[in-house]
C-alpha cells in the first residue's frame, strides 16, 4: 500500500476514536438529608421530574440498617456496611479505644482512627484523579492519610446557591483557591441538611416539609441551569439521593427505658430515640438482657451476635452488646415523662418503608425514562467507580446489582477521551517507526538500484564500443 493511503486512513482512524469516545467522566453526587423516597408525589418538582423523565429514578434506595445519618453517608461513600466500615451510628462507644464518638464533635469528625474503608474520594485520588467535596461525612478527616483535593468544613449556614456556584466552578474546571489552581475535578460531592432538619422539627407530613421539598427541586433547578451554563448538562453523571427517611411521631408511642434498666449493670447507656446501646457490666450482660426484654412488643432487643445477619450489624466491636431497636413510630424517651422531643425522626430498622431514600441519577451513563426496582445503597460506590473508570476498594457492593440504570453495559462500555489519546499516541508511534524504516529502507534501496545502473550503462557503451569496433574493421 502507498505511504500517504497508509498515513489517511491512519489519521482516519484516530479522528474516529476522539469522536466516538466520551469525553473524562465527571460524577456529582448530591445528598439531600432526610428525603423520603415518596416525598417526590407531594408537590410539582419540575426540575427533579426532568431528570428522571431523561435520566433514572429508583422506587426507592435500601438504606442500612441504623437509619441515622453518619452510618448512611459513609456507606454511600465506601459501599460498605456499617460493620464494616465502623461509624455504626452517630454515636458510639468503641472499647477498644475506650472512647465516645460523636456526630456534633469536631475533634471526632476530623479523627481519623474512626473512619474504616476508603471513601470514594480517596480511591478517585489514589488512581491520578482530582475531587472536590461541598461537606460529606468523613471528608473532614484523613482516610488512609488523604483528604479530598478540595474540600469544606461544615458549616449548616453556609448558602445554598453558593455551594452550588463553588461545585460547579470545580467541574467546569474554573482556577480555585488564593493560588487559582486548575484541579481538573472529576468527581463532586455536594450535601444539604434539609429536608431532615425540617422533618424533624415540624414532621414529615407537615407543610413545611412540603415547602421544603420544594425549595430542594428549586435548588437542583438553579444547579442544572449553571451546570447549562457551563456546557455541563450533558456531560455531568447527577447523582442525587439520601441517607434515609423521615417516620412521624406521636406522644402515644413512647416507651421509657430507665425502668427497664438497673443502672448499676451498666457502664454505657446511649439513647438515640429510635433505639440505644447498652455496654452491661462485666457478668451482667443476661442480667441487663432480660431486664430489657420486659419493654414488650414496642421494641426488639438483642445480644450483638443475635442481630439477624440481613442487617449486616454484628461484626464490628463497635456494636453494643446488647441493643434495642425501637419498633415503627415509637419513641424511646429516658423517661415517660419526658417531653417528645421532635416531632419526626429516623433511625429505625431498614426494614421500615418510612426510612428509605430516594434516588435519582441523569447523565451520559445513565439511560433515559427508566424507573428501577429498589437496590442497595452499598451499591452507589461501585456504580460511580465504574462511571470514573476506577478500580474499587473491597466493598459489600456489586456493579451486577446496578448495571440495569447504565446506558451501556460494562463489557461494552465505550473507551473514554483519555484512552483513546493513549490509542491515538501508540499508533502514532508505531507510524513514525514505521516511516523511518520506510525512508531508511527506500534510501539503500534507491542507492543499489543507481549503482546497478551505472554498471550496466557501462557495459552497454563498452557493447556499442564493441560494435563500432567490429562494424569498422568490416
Ligand atoms: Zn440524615
Amino acid at each position: 500500500m502507498h505511504m500517504p493511503c497508509i498515513i489517511v486512513i491512519t489519521l482516519l482512524i484516530c479522528c474516529l476514536l476522539f469522536c466516538h469516545c466520551q469525553k473524562t467522566p465527571k460524577v456529582l453526587l448530591i445528598s439531600f438529608d432526610g428525603f423520603r423516597w415518596n416525598y417526590l408525589n407531594r408537590i410539582d418538582t419540575p426540575n427533579f421530574d426532568k431528570l428522571i423523565k431523561s435520566g433514572v429514578k429508583a422506587k426507592w434506595l435500601q438504606d442500612v440498617f441504623v437509619s441515622q445519618t453518619f452510618p448512611n453517608h459513609y456507606t454511600l461513600a465506601t459501599g460498605l456496611y456499617e460493620e464494616n466500615h465502623g461509624i455504626v451510628a452517630n454515636k458510639f462507644y468503641d472499647p477498644k479505644l475506650n472512647e465516645f464518638f460523636s456526630y456534633h464533635v469536631k475533634e471526632d469528625v476530623t479523627s481519623s482512627k474512626f473512619w474504616g474503608g476508603e471513601p470514594i474520594w480517596v480511591t478517585n485520588q489514589i488512581q491520578g484523579r482530582t475531587s472536590g467535596v461541598f461537606f460529606w461525612v468523613g471528608s473532614e478527616a484523613p482516610i488512609k492519610g488523604i483528604f479530598p483535593t478540595v474540600y469544606k468544613n461544615y458549616n449548616k449556614t453556609f448558602p445554598w446557591k453558593q455551594r452550588v456556584d463553588t461545585v460547579v466552578e470545580w467541574l467546569a474546571n474554573k482556577p480555585v483557591g488564593q493560588s487559582n489552581q486548575l484541579l481538573n475535578i472529576t468527581l463532586a460531592l455536594l450535601y444539604f441538611a434539609q429536608p431532615d432538619i425540617d422533618g424533624h422539627k415540624y414532621g414529615p407530613e407537615s407543610p413545611e416539609v412540603t415547602e421544603m421539598i420544594g425549595q430542594c427541586d428549586s435548588i437542583t433547578g438553579y444547579l442544572l441551569d449553571k451546570l447549562s451554563e457551563d456546557n455541563l448538562y450533558e456531560d455531568v453523571n447527577i447523582i442525587i439521593t439520601s441517607d434515609h427517611g423521615m417516620a412521624s411521631l406521636d406522644k402515644k408511642r413512647t416507651v421509657a427505658l430507665l425502668p427497664y434498666i438497673n443502672i448499676t449493670k451498666v457502664d454505657h447507656i446511649i439513647n438515640y430515640y429510635t433505639g440505644a446501646a447498652i455496654w452491661p457490666k462485666k457478668g451482667y450482660l443476661d442480667s441487663v438482657y432480660e431486664d430489657l426484654l420486659k419493654i414488650g412488643p414496642y421494641a426488639s432487643v438483642w445480644k450483638r451476635e443475635d442481630i439477624p445477619a440481613h442487617f449486616h450489624y454484628n461484626n464490628n466491636n463497635r456494636i453494643p452488646p446488647v441493643l434495642v431497636a425501637v419498633k415503627d413510630k415509637w419513641l424511646l424517651l429516658n423517661n415517660t415523662s419526658d417531653e417528645l422531643p421532635m416531632k419526626g425522626d429516623h433511625g429505625y430498622s431498614n426494614s421500615l418503608m418510612d426510612m428509605h431514600p430516594f434516588f435519582i441519577a441523569h447523565g451520559p451513563a445513565f439511560k433515559e425514562g427508566l424507573v428501577s426496582e429498589p437496590f442497595s445503597s452499598v451499591n452507589v460506590y461501585e456504580l460511580i467507580c465504574h462511571i470514573l473508570g476506577l478500580n474499587p476498594a473491597p466493598n459489600n457492593g456489586s456493579i451486577e446489582r446496578v448495571k440495569h440504570l447504565l446506558r451501556h453495559q460494562p463489557s461494552s462500555y465505550p473507551i473514554t477521551r483519555q484512552t483513546a489519546k493513549l490509542i491515538c499516541i501508540s499508533i502514532g508511534l508505531s507510524m513514525a517507526i514505521f516511516v523511518i524504516a520506510f525512508i531508511t529502507r527506500h534510501f539503500h534501496h534507491g542507492k543499489n538500484k543507481s549503482h546497478e545502473y551505472f554498471v550496466q550503462s557501462g557495459e552497454e557503451r563498452h557493447d556499442e564500443a564493441l560494435l563500432s569496433y567490429q562494424q569498422s574493421e568490416e
